[in-house]
């Protein structure tokens, strides 16, 4: 098991973000977190990151106990997180934004990461042509692609994207999720936070579904698509 997050609880002071949740991913799968606006989503993606404190519970990662340790050292252990809203540097150049994502590696010369940027580039051909500009000038759908390449540049095991289809123009998100599967694909295993379920549970192995920082449903990507209560509250009921 790459990722198992065992009865964790984290709170915004005295407000329970998420309670007792408990889930896996086991490696080179894609497991997807999907549930509406403030469900506790992003706090469970932060937590694992480093970013929040745990109340109660406990997260480990290859079989160890994440709590001691700080989110740089993590980021070097293979968890790499793509923030919601993107998180991009503005000011500094798409290149300058990819090379930020290695800056924990120990081996960030020129000549290791050459075949990062090739990756990340042939994943994004959009980057290419783009490499030189601020990342600021970037439109939204290419902030989005430079966010999760800037993510690969720590070579993750594990990636954590937080709402990659966010803002969005339908084309576009449908070439995210194929982009995500392609990741996926090269060895990466992947945990997806997502409001846009459908989506999510096409490309799922396993899903979790999160109500008021809790899990009420959990199965196959299909199993939940095929729920009736899913379909009804996050499908549209069709
Ligand atoms: P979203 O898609 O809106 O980010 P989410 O499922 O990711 O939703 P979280 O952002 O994890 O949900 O929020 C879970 C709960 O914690 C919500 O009740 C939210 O209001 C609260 N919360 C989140 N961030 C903070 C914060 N910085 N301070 C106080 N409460 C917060």
């Amino acid at each position: 098991m790459l990722l198992e997050v065992r009865d964790l609880s984290v709170n915004y002071g005295h407000i329970e973000a998420i309670r007792d949740l408990s889930f896996e991913v086991p490696e080179g799968t894609v497991v997807t977190l999907i549930g509406a606006n403030g469900a506790g989503k992003s706090t469970t993606l932060k937590t694992i990151s480093g970013l929040r404190k745990i109340r109660a519970g406990s997260v480990f990662y290859e079989g160890k106990d994440l709590a001691k340790v700080s989110p740089d050292r993590r980021v070097q252990m293979g968890i790499s997180q793509s923030p919601e809203g993107r998180g991009i540097f503005p000011g500094m150049t798409v290149r300058e934004n990819l090379e930020m994502g290695a800056y924990v590696r120990r081996d960030r010369n020129t000549a290791a990461l050459a075949p990062d940027f090739e990756r990340v580039l042939t994943l994004f051909p959009r980057l290419q042509e783009r490499i030189k500009q601020p990342a600021g000038n970037l439109s939204g759908g290419e902030q989005q692609m430079l966010a999760i390449g800037r993510a690969l540049m720590a070579q993750p095991r594990l990636l954590l994207l937080d709402e990659p289809s966010m803002g969005l123009a339908p084309k576009l998100i449908h070439q995210i999720f194929r982009i995500i599967e392609e990741i996926n694909s090269q060895g990466t295993t992947v945990l997806l936070v997502e409001q846009n379920a459908a989506q999510a549970l096409r490309r799922a192995d396993h899903a979790y579904l999160l109500e008021t920082g809790e899990i009420v449903r959990s199965g196959t990507g299909a199993e939940l698509a095929g729920d009736a209560a899913v379909r009804a509250a996050y499908l549209g009921g069709d």
